[in-house]
């Protein structure tokens, strides 16, 4: 069975037909989940309704998806031991957050697909590497460099172009973020961070922010929801609000993007891109999660299917649903 299936077409279609499928039968099959809070939780409801099983891997116990599945392992993500045991009790892998050591990944992919597969985290756990890998590409980023000390900071630093320095690694929600106006910024921001690997970006003027959530099938089939319409206070998502009230051709633009990105990374499972829609009109990619994200989680309401509905069809082989909306919504985190 291969998950590197390459459908490389951008289609503005909602979603994109099987070209076959290899299913896992629900009544036999144990979904591995590494993780366990609150997307392995819901995730763990969704698999259920479909008549999966559920063994959560974390080092937490009493964990919230931990009582929500059939099965718990309570161990670190690096213990090889415990990782070949639990790799015995499960028929396929699939994780709620993107800092897994990618380690332990290949560990399990020598047993059970693991998807989204150890390179697409490789690539999405590390700032750096993942906007290196989407300008590569030639999909649209902010401008970015490479930091690896303050003199490198302070070279870099034009002097007027705001910018915002970020750990490249182990981010995500804001934190390990400094804004940098002026010079006088620069030592207080390379301090904060304490790290010796960071990415400077130049602050996006954007007019909002937005983010596709994304699947794709074992087969290459994939379904993005439309655009959620995001407000962050303090780097932090505080709401997300479906429809988004965006131009219809922005709303294309952006679901061929995320369809382009989820087909370039040989994504299997669900993907979110966040956006930006700067005042220009154009879309830039602030950041990629691997995974269900906070912005999807109106979709268990307000679409015809659930992201996490959607991520148990992907890792078990089945045909993507359908994501239509069927009634407005908002999220307040
Ligand atoms: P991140 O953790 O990279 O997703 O950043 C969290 C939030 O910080 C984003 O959703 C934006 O609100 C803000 N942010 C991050 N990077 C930039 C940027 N280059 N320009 C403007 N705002 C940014």
């Amino acid at each position: 069975m291969s998950d590197s299936s390459s459908s490389s077409n951008a289609s503005s279609a909602n979603v994109k037909q099987p070209k076959g499928s290899h299913q896992f039968p629900p009544e036999t099959t144990t979904i591995g989940m590494l993780g366990s809070g609150q997307l392995g939780r819901m995730f763990a409801f969704a698999a259920h309704r479909l008549g999966f099983r559920v063994h959560v891997f974390s080092p937490e116990s009493a964990s919230p998806a931990g009582r929500a599945a059939d099965f718990e392992t309570v161990a670190d993500y690096d213990d090889v031991a415990a990782l070949g045991e639990f790799a015995k009790q499960i028929d396929v892998a699939t994780l709620e957050f993107e800092n897994i050591p990618v380690a332990s990944l290949r560990i399990l992919e020598q047993h059970v697909p693991v998807r989204p597969g150890p390179g697409v985290l490789e690539t999405t756990q590390d700032r750096l590497k993942e906007k290196q890998a989407l300008s590569h590409a030639g999909f649209p980023v902010t401008e970015f460099r490479e930091i690896c000390s303050l003199a490198e900071l302070k070279s870099a630093f034009d002097g007027d172009t705001a910018a915002i320095l970020k750990t490249a690694s182990w981010g995500y929600d804001g934190k390990g973020q400094s804004r940098i106006q002026t010079a006088d910024d620069l030592e207080p921001a390379w301090e904060t961070l304490q790290c010796d690997r960071a990415i400077l970006e130049a602050f996006v003027d954007f007019e909002c922010e937005l983010s596709v959530i994304a699947v794709r099938s074992v087969t290459g089939e994939v379904a993005c929801y439309d655009p959620v319409r995001n407000e962050h206070h303090n780097h932090i998502l505080s709401r997300s609000v479906s429809p988004s009230g965006l131009p219809e051709e922005v709303i294309e633009e952006a679901k061929q993007i995320a369809t382009a990105i989820v087909d370039s990374l040989s994504v299997v499972g669900v993907m979110c891109v966040e956006m930006f829609l700067t005042r220009q009109n154009r879309l830039i990619i602030n950041e990629l999660a691997p995974r269900p994200h906070n912005s999807g989680h109106l979709t268990i309401e307000a679409h015809a299917t659930s992201q996490f509905e959607q991520q148990v069809r992907a890792v078990c082989g089945m045909p993507l649903g359908d994501t239509r909306q069927v009634r407005p919504a908002a999220m307040s985190n």
